[in-house]
């Protein structure tokens, strides 16, 4: 979803930052406000009212969802529901209190922290994003009390420029103790001819510049493969050749990082079968979203989107032949 039209409009997105924030808000607690915009001291138990970071604990993994930023523009059609009118997706926009013509699209790193590893999904859109107001990963990594030097492992769901942006600042690496693990496929297909020589050239060659120099340090990876002890692999194919989720399970209990399968939190779940413009296997995604869908609705098992309302944590429940998207509220609030 790198190509995204822009239509920013700053005051618009202000407002949009100060609402993601503010769902939490909501809920704040008395000296709460204090924190916000002030570098927060980290800690497990904090229900996180900073605006940009949210963490929360599942099992004994600590998981921190950093906001890289947000874009708001024109959709989410076309984007979404390609295949169908304009008239269509606005109906669906209508009947979940969505604007019809209107849409925010989120981009959400996530640090998990387990055992002895401190392992970073996806990097946000970087510098090539901050005249938009996004690439805030590393500044957010910094109040969530995050240092990019305590990155162990980064690890890239698939390689479009808004998961891969915040690798390299003026050509050095920004997490610099850091190992990498990407997908075999994924890395195949966007160092091919195909993808150089292709509609796709201009993020083949982002690949070039910001993944390709880390190859001696990054592990190729294949379905079911674990990541690290409690991390594994699992094929999403579809919206890039290569693109992996993640199971992570601690103390039993699971959660899965859905990276791009699920991209519209009503379109990706009430409407799977619809296409969506940045897939690149139409009829693999549609697939994906139904299988994983299937799988975390049928086991409530929370998920992670990468482009979902921060901070981008759910449940997807079964509706007739579809599905929905149920946000977390406070399921993961430490109980008192
Ligand atoms: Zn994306």
């Amino acid at each position: 979803m790198a190509e995204m039209p822009e239509g920013l409009n700053l005051n618009r997105r202000d407002a949009l930052l100060i609402a993601a924030g503010g769902v939490a808000g909501t809920m704040m607690a008395p000296g709460a406000a204090v924190a916000q915009g002030q570098t927060m001291q980290a800690s497990s138990d904090t229900y996180p009212l900073a605006p940009g970071w949210r963490r929360f604990k599942h099992g004994d993994a600590e998981i921190t969802v950093i906001l890289d930023g947000v874009r708001p523009g024109e959709g989410p059609f076309p984007t979404f529901g390609e295949d169908k009118s304009q008239d269509e997706v606005g109906a669906l926009m209508a009947a979940n209190a969505l604007p019809p013509a209107r849409f925010a699209n989120f981009f959400q790193p996530v640090v998990l922290r387990m055992g002895d590893q401190t392992i970073l999904v996806d990097t946000g859109m970087g510098a090539g994003g901050r005249a938009n107001g996004l690439g805030l990963l590393n500044q957010r990594l910094g109040s969530a009390g995050i240092n990019p030097s305590d990155v162990t492992l980064v690890v890239l769901t698939h390689l479009h420029g808004d998961h891969i942006g915040g690798l390299m600042e003026s050509g050095a690496p920004v997490f610099a103790n850091a190992r990498y693990a990407v997908g075999k496929a994924e890395m195949d297909f966007w160092t091919s001819d195909e993808a150089k020589n292709g509609p796709r050239a201009e993020n083949a060659k982002m690949v070039e510049a910001m993944v390709v120099p880390l190859a001696n340090r990054t592990t190729l990876l294949g379905d079911g493969d674990e990541v690290v002890p409690g991390m594994v692999a699992r094929a999403a194919f579809g919206h890039t050749p290569g693109m992996f989720a993640f199971e992570v399970t601690s103390a039993g209990q699971r959660l899965f990082l859905m990276a791009d399968t699920f991209s519209h939190f009503v379109v990706s779940l009430q409407r799977p079968d619809w296409q969506v413009r940045f897939d690149q296997d139409k009829t693999a995604a549609a697939e994906t979203r139904r299988r994983f869908a299937t799988l975390l609705a049928e086991g409530n098992i929370p998920f992670l989107g990468y482009h979902l309302p921060f901070p981008g944590l759910g449940y997807v429940q079964k509706d007739g032949d579809a599905f929905r998207f149920v946000p977390e509220t406070y399921q993961h609030l430490a109980a008192g």
